[in-house]
């Protein structure tokens, strides 16, 4: 189905619909956080019954997003969920949203999202791998159904598109992209005011978390994998949250010479104990991180992929550089 048809059936899916919950992924960022949160209040604007959903488990967000309000969110499945439309916001795959009552086989769900690696988990699939966030896309059908984006609605997408364009630095900052901040500027976006929530104004744990990072940075193959550890006393001594090392990868990337980075950090939950999150980064489209990433069960984009793994850190290394190798 060609995109304008897929958009088109999607316009016709929530028009149509009247009580809906919508989710995202878990370990929201930014465009997940800001499409769903101007999804919902397009929906409320048109009338309907629109509910968000995310596990109590991602509270606190990561401090940048801690100014976004979700007023009314639900933290388990309402009553009537079986009368809702479920809709997923940029998330890749179902099991990025490990929540039992949204796995049911009963549920209709409409699946919005960028990821290239998306796999159509939806009943009704909106995949449109071009577009720079998932925030474009809800951008479109905000539109496309009628709505007014406003202020409010525009700030929201604004988080999207500055977080996953990474400041409209990376490859996705197409000329839509920018077109799109320029209707977000005039439909009353403060661009300065969202810069300072979600680059500045950091706890210092945060730069003590980074300088640690920083001390463990291991160089292979000629120094084309640039990669740092996190271990879990790193985050206690420092009082580091898991979130608090969102954006040290981007440091690991910048150096001369890397293909990818990677920052692997220790989870702290203790059901996960023994278990690595792993970040990848590419830099100049020589290594697809989003091969490896799925070869190890995660997935992601071609430049911005993850996992969770229970390999040792020296196993872990050594298949990591067995894959870059292999894509060489
Ligand atoms: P981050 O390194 O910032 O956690 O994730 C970067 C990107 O990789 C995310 O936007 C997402 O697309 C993808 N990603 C991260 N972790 C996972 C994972 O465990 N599974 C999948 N499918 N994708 C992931
Ligand atoms: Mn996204």
């Amino acid at each position: 189905m060609s995109v304008t048809t897929q958009h088109e059936q999607m316009v016709e899916e929530l028009r149509a619909a009247d009580k809906l919950l919508l989710t995202t992924h878990e370990n929201p960022d930014g465009d997940a956080l800001g499409s769903l949160l101007a999804m919902h209040g397009t929906l409320e604007q048109l009338g309907k019954d629109s509910v968000m959903y995310m596990s109590p488990d991602e509270f606190p967000l990561s401090h940048e997003y801690r100014h976004m309000t979700f007023d009314g969110l639900l933290g388990a499945a309402p009553d009537d969920l079986a009368d809702r439309v479920v809709v997923f916001l940029d998330c890749g795959n179902i099991d990025r949203m490990p929540v039992d009552f949204l796995q049911d086989e009963g549920i209709k769900i409409l699946n919005i999202d960028h990821h290239h690696d998306n796999t159509n988990f939806g009943t009704v699939n909106l995949v449109v791998p071009e577009a720079s966030c998932t925030a474009e896309i809800v951008f479109d059908l905000a539109r496309q159904l009628g709505a007014e984006v406003t202020a409010e609605i525009a700030s929201s997408l604004y988080v999207g598109l500055v977080t996953d364009t990474g400041r409209f630095s990376y490859e996705n900052t197409s000329p839509s992209a920018h077109r799109m901040a320029a209707d977000l500027i005039e439909a009353g976006v403060n661009t300065h005011a969202v810069y300072r929530r979600l680059f500045e104004d950091l706890p210092f744990r945060r730069l003590e978390l980074l300088a640690r990072a920083l001390t463990t940075v291991a160089r292979y193959e000629e120094g084309r994998i640039t990669i740092a550890m996190l271990s879990r006393s790193d985050f206690e001594e420092t009082g580091a949250l898991e979130s608090d090392s969102e954006g040290i990868v981007d440091h690991l990337r910048s150096v001369e010479g890397t293909k990818a980075a990677i920052l692997v950090r220790e989870l702290l939950s203790d059901g996960k104990r023994g278990c690595r999150k792993v970040s990848l980064r590419a830099t100049d489209g020589s290594v697809d991180v989003s091969v490896i990433a799925r070869q190890l069960g995660g997935g992601g984009h071609r430049q911005a992929a993850g996992f969770t793994t229970r390999l040792s850190p020296d196993d872990l290394v050594s298949t990591l550089r067995d894959q870059v190798a292999a894509q060489a």
